[in-house]
């Protein structure tokens, strides 16, 4: 249906933004909320009488710092033990704390009553606020949304924000990456000689956080490559710097100290924003504020080449961040394509300049504001999905096929604490696929089926994202448990398993408060994993040996009482046989892999083979013998 409208969100850290493709235009639009503003403070307040979000909240927050909430996206599908946010914790003015699941609760005072919410439902107040902007512009209630999230977002985290759009009453279509959308933004896959592969390098430099990612995009697929990015780098720490700076020179001129007056560092921050984007165009801003402290009225000029000193170090460190990823994506800066601009920040003159000299000779994709980028890239999928397969009216959308990658491999646990992998680490999404596994035993009553997110051999070493149990039916030892593990185009992880002689399936989606990784995180578990490969794989090689003793050992035992073998052999024979098969089983189930080495197993398993064959191969050749005779 073509009218049906589907709109594209951002919803970011401290601003969100949403968009809408234009037919008429052939462009996204960026909807303007009631204050007139192309981007909404992802602010949520609570007071006596009302609940507040956007603009409204943002401008009350000093007066009300302990019920105005901001930041959700920190704690969104994290876990409040999560050391990422430890921090964050001790430095938010409001209230969390943990529920029995270990999930935070931000704590707020309600028209005069104390009420605990979730990071999903801060979300959707904020998710709610930007549908009921783009609803007041098309003057139509609006359902159908694309919403964005960093790439390095876990499971978790895109399936908690996915909650919160259906909180807020929305159809999330998709969840996609920031970086993707950006790209698609500016139509790179539209360049030429795309149907070769294109190396695009986004830079979102946002109001509290700095994600840089390095994309490939061939024949109109886009994959994130590698993703490298600080937590605690942005727009903020810059007005942070001013802030500090400023509040010395009232300290000189007046002789008193605003520190420690929460009330007064916010109206002087809030100031010092407004100034920072004014140096963003001119080359001077001024700064007037009436009774900032003690009655005393302020007023003070920043020049950009003042604010570029105080900054100097922080700018700096955006470009470190810049050169660890394309080192991790094993890229040469000289083999990138398209350098994308996303994130408020990005306007600042001297980070370009930075960006630019780095990058020589390439232009800086910037005509799409960067804080706008994002929600112009998710308005743009929102239509595609709505209009794109098969309608006439989008050729210039058409044939777009938006692809991520699965941050880190997916698998589950097998025998002895391995990990086997059903989707390995950079797998494009969606991705399905399944696996067989059998039961260890006769009559096994269930199986454990685990899901881990990691790289490392041993299952329990990577990050276990869930489990359930699965009741087999009575069957002797290898029965067939067929295992799927389904990854949609949202990123979210579904497992089931099956099994064909009853028919039973199960199937559990990977929720909330597991998987919690970040970029770092990922990066630093991907780079012990490689310093571990060593002492995994001779790991893994015991495991091995181990599996094939056992294994050996019940089909010896198997064969025995099937074939009724101890009735045609000796008693030594027998003797010998059941002594071999004690020893091993004896190895076998020495607790802990640990404890027999890889060549004490293949020595036993040597034994075992030997005397198995030695004694049956007698049986056989006797066998031989009569048949001849007859
Ligand atoms: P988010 O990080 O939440 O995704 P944005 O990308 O919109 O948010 O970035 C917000 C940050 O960008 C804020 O710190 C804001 O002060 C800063 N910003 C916005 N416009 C400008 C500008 N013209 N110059 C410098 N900084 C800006
Ligand atoms: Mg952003």
């Amino acid at each position: 249906m073509a009218n049906k409208h589907a709109i594209g969100i951002d919803l970011g850290t401290t601003y969100s933004c949403v968009a809408i493709w234009e037919e008429r235009n052939s462009r996204a639009e960026i909807i303007h909320n009631d204050q007139g503003n192309r981007t909404t403070p992802s602010f949520v307040a609570f007071t006596d009488s009302q609940r507040l979000v956007g603009d409204a909240a943002k401008n009350q927050a000093s007066t009300n710092p302990t019920n105005t909430v901001f930041d959700a996206k920190r704690l969104i599908g994290r876990k409040y033990s999560d050391p990422v946010i430890e921090n964050d914790l001790k430095l938010w003015p409001f209230k969390v704390v943990a529920d029995a699941e270990d999930k935070p609760k931000i704590v707020v005072n309600y028209k005069g009553q104390e009420n605990e919410l979730t990071p999903e439902e801060i979300s959707s107040m904020i998710l709610t606020k930007m549908k009921d902007i783009a609803g007041a512009f098309l003057e139509s209630p609006v359902t159908d949304a694309v919403v964005t999230v960093p790439a390095y977002f876990s499971h978790s985290q895109r399936k908690a924000t996915k909650d919160a759009g259906t909180i807020a009453g929305l159809n999330v279509m998709r969840i996609i990456n920031e970086p993707t959308a950006a790209a698609l933004a500016y139509g790179l896959q539209k360049r030429p000689n795309c149907a070769e592969k294109r190396n695009v390098f986004v830079f979102d430099l946002g109001g509290g956080t700095l994600d840089v990612s390095l994309l490939t995009i061939k024949g109109g697929t886009y994959q994130v490559k590698a993703t490298a990015g600080d937590t605690h780098l942005g727009g903020e720490d810059f007005d942070n710097r001013m802030v500090s700076y400023l509040a010395k020179e009232f300290k000189r001129k007046h002789k008193e100290d605003m520190n420690g007056n929460s009330k007064a560092l916010r109206r002087l921050r809030n100031e010092c924003e407004k100034a920072k984007r004014i140096l963003s165009y001119n080359n001077e801003a001024t700064i007037d504020i009436d009774a900032l402290f003690q009655g005393i009225d302020f007023h003070s000029t920043m020049t950009r080449a003042r604010f570029e000193k105080l900054n100097d170090d922080l700018f700096e460190k955006c470009m470190d961040t810049v050169k660890r990823c394309l080192d991790d994506a094993r890229v040469d800066k000289n083999h990138v394509h398209d350098i994308v601009l996303v994130g408020g920040s990005s306007r600042i003159p001297k980070v370009q300049k930075l960006l630019q000299s780095f990058f020589p000779g390439k232009e800086l994709c910037k005509s799409i504001n960067p804080d706008e980028a994002v929600a112009y890239g998710a308005a743009v999928q929102a239509y595609m999905i709505n209009n794109g397969h098969g309608g006439n009216d989008s050729k210039t959308l058409k044939n777009l096929v938006l692809m991520d990658v699965t941050p880190l491999s997916l698998g589950t646990s097998i025998k002895g604490d391995l990990m086997s992998v059903l989707i390995p680490r950079n797998t494009p999404i969606p991705a399905k696929k399944k696996g067989t596994y059998f039961t260890d035993s006769d009559d096994q009553p269930t199986v454990c089926v685990d899901v881990y997110e990691g790289e490392r051999l041993r299952a329990s070493e990577n990050n276990m994202l869930g489990l359930f149990s699965f009741d087999v039916p009575p069957a002797p030892r290898g029965f067939p448990i067929y295992i799927c593990f389904d990854v949609n185009e949202d990123g979210i992880l579904s497992v089931s398993a099956e099994e064909k002689l009853t028919g039973k399936k199960q199937e559990i989606t990977i929720n909330n408060g597991t998987g919690r990784f970040s970029a770092k995180e990922v990066a630093k578990m991907i780079e012990e994993a490689e310093m571990l490969k060593d002492e995994d794989e001779k790991y893994k090689e015991r495991v091995k040996a181990k599996n094939a003793l056992d294994e050996c050992v019940y089909k010896v035992k198997k064969a025995i009482k099937d074939g009724n073998f101890f009735s045609k052999v000796s008693a030594m024979d027998k003797q010998r046989i059941m002594a071999a098969i004690r020893e091993a089983r004896e190895m076998v189930n020495n607790d802990g892999v640990e404890q027999g080495e890889t060549y004490q197993y293949k020595k036993c398993l040597m034994e075992l083979q030997s005397v198995t064959n030695e004694i049956m191969g007698k049986i056989n050749s006797d066998y031989e013998e009569s048949d001849n005779g007859d």
